[in-house]
């Protein structure tokens, strides 16, 4: 469960991303955060994860309230979070195999367990042929699905996606779409930030949208609302 209430947040130069936030997403759900570009949906998103903290208001992840935990319960939530981004983010040096290991939290696994599960993992996105490939080796498509795999690698009840599909053509966004689709039909929650007017109208879910720093709608199987 995810829970905001009269969420500020102001950067250091005096920008305000969030003016009031308010809002409850419940385990299970799909999620699109829209609006145009400025609007905050990076922002939002990055509270969540508490790669930024709010200037004021309270937020609760999982039964934890996000101002109120130690420094060293962060991972715990981290751990519960996966995160995939518009680019990839993954390590170039490392193979498709050793970015994923790499994310799982390697306290009290046996180096055999690792290993299956990271297999697991590239079985699910379809990738167990390129495991020991490195990322430069393979096309947006399947990177996205490695950063996808990296992402729910330690079984998150959270994914978060910030503009997962932006750098991918409509093909393969489609089954990259799926791929989220699959992991949310497990019970996973899904938090997608998106430009795309396809995806949002064709795969209907919860549609918030944000607008200067606020909520100004929020709808079960909603539309995408602007003009790209
Ligand atoms: P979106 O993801 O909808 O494009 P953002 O959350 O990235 O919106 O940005 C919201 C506002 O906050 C914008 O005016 C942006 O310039 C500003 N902003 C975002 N990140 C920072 C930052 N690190 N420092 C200062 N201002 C920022
Ligand atoms: P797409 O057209 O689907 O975006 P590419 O044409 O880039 O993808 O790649 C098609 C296939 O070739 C992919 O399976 C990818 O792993 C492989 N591939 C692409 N570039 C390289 C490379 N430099 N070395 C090895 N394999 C590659």
């Amino acid at each position: 469960m995810i829970l905001m209430e009269d969420v500020y947040k102001t950067y250091p130069n005096g920008v305000s991303a969030l003016n009031g936030i308010n809002v409850e997403i419940k385990q299970g759900e799909f999620v699109y955060i829209v609006g145009q570009s400025g609007a905050g949906k990076s922002t939002f998103i990055k509270l969540m994860y508490r790669e930024e903290k709010p200037t004021s208001g309270k937020i609760v992840i999982n039964d934890m309230e996000l101002d109120k935990i130690k420094e060293k319960r962060v991972p715990f939530l981290r751990r519960d979070i996966g995160v995939v981004f518009q680019d990839f983010k993954l390590l170039p040096k490392l193979t498709v195999y050793e970015n994923i290991a790499y994310a799982l939290e390697v306290i009290e696994e046996s180096p055999k367990s690792i290993r299956t599960r990271v297999l697991e993992v590239l079985d699910e996105v379809g990738l167990k042929n390129k495991a020991r490939f490195l990322p430069a080796e393979l096309s947006g498509g399947e990177q996205q699905r490695v950063s996808i795999a990296r992402a729910i690698v330690n079984r998150p009840r959270i994914v978060i996606a910030d503009e997962p599909t932006g750098n991918l053509d409509p093909d393969t966004s489609w089954e990259i779409m799926k791929t989220f689709e699959e992991i949310n039909e497990r019970g996973t929650t899904i938090i997608m930030a998106t430009h795309s007017k396809d995806i949002v109208n064709t795969l209907k879910n919860r549609v918030i949208a944000i607008e200067n720093g606020v909520i100004v709608r929020d709808e079960q199987r909603g539309e995408y609302g602007y003009e790209v």
